[in-house]
C-alpha cells in the first residue's frame, strides 16, 4: 500500500530531525499532504501510531492537515482548483483543466508531502 512507504518515510525524516535535536520525545508532529497525492489522513495516522511503537515518537500527536490543488493552465490561464469529475470511478483525480479540457497543465500544488514542524522534548 501506498500509505505505508510514504509514513516510513515520514516517520524516518522524524525522527532524524529529532535525533539530530537531541531529542527523548517526539510530542507532536505536523505535516501537510497535498489532496492529489491521494493519502488518506486517518490511514497515515494509524500506520504512524504503529510504525513508532518502540520508538521516541511513540504516543506522538499527528496532525494532518490536507492542502487544496492548484493548477495553472497553459493554454487559457485558468488558475485555480482541478475538479475531482471522475472521483467515483478512478482512485486518482483526472488531471485536466476544468475551463476548457487541456490536460497538459502546471500542477502549482496539490503533491506536496511534508513534515512542517515537530514539537520535540
Ligand atoms: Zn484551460
Amino acid at each position: 500500500m501506498h500509505e505505508i512507504s510514504i509514513a516510513g518515510a515520514i516517520i524516518d525524516s522524524v525522527l532524524d530531525a529529532a535525533r539530530r535535536n537531541n531529542a527523548i520525545k517526539v510530542k507532536e508532529v505536523f505535516i501537510e499532504i497535498g489532496e492529489l497525492t491521494a493519502l488518506n489522513p486517518k490511514q497515515l495516522k494509524f500506520i504512524f501510531e504503529t510504525i513508532t511503537v518502540g520508538t521516541i515518537a511513540e504516543g506522538a500527536t499527528y496532525n494532518i492537515k490536507v492542502m487544496k490543488s492548484l493548477i495553472h493552465c497553459r493554454k487559457c490561464a485558468y488558475n485555480g482548483p482541478i475538479e475531482f469529475y471522475e472521483r467515483l470511478h478512478f482512485f486518482l483525480p483526472v488531471i485536466k483543466c476544468p475551463q476548457c479540457d487541456e490536460p497538459e497543465v502546471d500542477i502549482v500544488a496539490g503533491r506536496e508531502c511534508c513534515v512542517n514542524k515537530i514539537n520535540i522534548r
